[in-house]
């Protein structure tokens, strides 16, 4: 476990250009002919499973990352790491480890906006300014995301205030649900412009491709000192951060006495677009001790099917479930273990992405089937996730949100499955608070008929949990962003905020 580290360099995954710096890998975000940066090599762990139990959260970021991030210096990374992990969150240990039913709950969502996109976005606004420095760049960064709820809240708590950048969030104005836009319309900071789109998610997101690809734009927003960047979940600076917190869990348990060294956890992930669950992968390409990485899909269950028969097909119907940000029919994700168990043959991950984008399937072949081992994917359908919730707060008294409660439920079906009594660790990836009348419903139906406020209340009795600081900002916030606008405004309306 010892051996020294190389840098660690980024090349694409559709053609064999030249390899980029870590910190030009997360400036750019996407590589040009659309395929995404991936580590040339996987480095490993160089501090022992012992030292590690005695670290903090911050100082096993640390840790991770310096090995990811090769052309930082520890001042810079030190840096970003004390600025994202801080008070932001309402916890010191950043992600508490609970133990209920027969598993541990890695609880990811005690950031700013209560879902476990925050352990990323809470230290991506970092990594990107102290990479445009390293780079000599002084345009400032213009963010622009398109949201279906969660990234985009994610998105600008994170880069709120931070100076040298600004953040446009894109959302379907119809297509989120009351209290995701709450919280994106009460967000404070000058540098934040939220605007409600006249279409659906598909259409946020192709407008915004659209402005970024502009080359004009791109020129004329140069010489006024501007330049776009993406805070997109493809970014390895959302990746890499995303490693750290199963080292932290593994550590923790190995302090707390719960495993022996060196003993092997398995991993449930709910996934959607593929990025939690490949940072788990990832972790135990380092070393860390993890058996199986269990992959929990709703009724979306693309991934199930790929698991089971080596198809990707997103032909089918996309299916609004009660966790939905899990509702997705292209893990973008994937394609880097795609590339990765096809031998980091670029030529024939460009093949299969080309088919996908083409008919919308693609079939791997047997020697990359045979390279899933580590992979066990399942599914939830709606009634056993609600199922799931009830029995736990029964058992147990903790309440879990919907996404997390798919993780759970494929967890059952597993060890039904395979009999494999390995402790596990069940990714935790946002608060019931987030999901509150879901949540309750599945408990009771008696609740369906109270307002969203007072089932937050309702929830915080029965749970014994305090009622996120997140919540209770949006019950009395006043709205600061109004506008809205069509599809074919999109790039008038970033004109206008940026003054060009
Ligand atoms: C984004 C999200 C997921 C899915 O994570 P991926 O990295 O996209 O697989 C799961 N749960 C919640 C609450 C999320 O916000």
């Amino acid at each position: 476990m010892m051996e020294k580290n190389r840098e660690v360099c980024y090349r694409g995954t559709r053609s064999n250009g030249q390899a980029v710096k870590a910190s030009q890998a997360i400036l750019k975000g996407l590589c040009e002919d659309g395929g995404l940066f991936v580590p040339d090599h996987i480095p490993t762990l160089d501090k022992s499973l012992g030292e590690l139990a005695g670290m903090s959260y911050q100082e096993i970021a640390y840790e991770v990352m310096k090995l990811f991030l090769t052309d930082f210096t520890e001042t810079e990374l030190k840096d970003c790491i004390r600025k994202a992990y801080d008070e932001k969150f309402d916890t010191e240990v950043i992600a508490p480890l609970v133990e209920a039913e027969d598993a541990y709950f890695l609880e990811l969502f005690h950031g700013a906006t209560i879902a476990f996109k925050d352990m990323a976005l809470s230290i991506l606004p970092h990594l990107l300014l102290t990479s445009a420095r390293k780079n000599h760049i002084t345009n400032e960064i213009v963010i622009l995301t398109a949201t279906s709820g969660d990234t985009g809240k994610a998105a600008l708590a994170g880069f709120a205030n931070v100076e040298g950048t600004r953040i446009i969030v894109f959302y379907p104005k119809d297509g989120v649900s009351p209290i995701q836009e709450k919280q994106m319309v009460t967000q404070k900071g000058a540098n934040t412009l939220v605007v409600g789109i006249h279409g659906n998610f598909d259409d946020a997101q192709t407008g915004v491709k659209r402005i970024f690809s502009d080359k004009a734009l791109e020129a004329e927003m140069a010489g006024k000192g501007f330049q776009f960047s993406s805070a997109n979940s493809i970014n390895i600076g959302r990746l890499v951060p995303q490693v750290c917190y199963y080292v932290y869990s593994y550590a923790k348990l190995l302090a707390e006495g719960k495993i022996r060294d060196g003993e092997k956890i398995n991993v449930v992930v709910p996934t959607g677009n593929f990025g939690n669950i490949l940072a788990a992968f990832y972790a135990k390409n380092m070393g860390l001790p993890i058996g199986k990485l269990i992959c929990a899909s709703n009724e979306n269950k693309v991934l199930f099917d790929f698991f089971r028969t080596g198809v990707y097909d997103r032909n089918r119907e996309f299916v609004l479930t009660s966790s939905p940000s899990m509702d997705i029919l292209i893990s973008s994700n994937l394609e880097r273990l795609i590339y990765r168990i096809a031998g980091d043959n670029a030529d024939k991950n460009r093949e299969l992405m080309a088919s996908l984008s083409r008919k919308g399937v693609y079939e791997i072949d047997g020697a990359m089937k045979e390279k899933l081992q580590d992979f066990y994917g399942n599914y939830a359908d709606e009634s056993e996730t609600a199922a799931v919730i009830k029995k736990i707060y029964e058992d147990c008294g903790y309440v879990i949100d919907t996404h997390t409660a798919v993780a759970a439920a494929v967890y059952e079906k597993y060890k039904a499955e395979t009999g494999d009594n390995t402790k596990t660790v069940i990714a935790s990836t946002a608060s019931p608070f987030k999901f509150t009348r879901s949540v309750m419903n599945a408990i009771d139906a008696k609740y369906d008929s109270m307002t969203d406020f007072a089932l937050v209340d309702e929830l915080s009795k029965l749970a014994n949990v305090k009622v996120p600081q997140a919540i209770e900002d949006i019950r009395t916030a006043p709205v600061v962003h109004d506008k809205q606008c069509d599809v074919d405004q999109m790039q008038a309306v970033v004109r206008e905020f940026l003054n060009i």
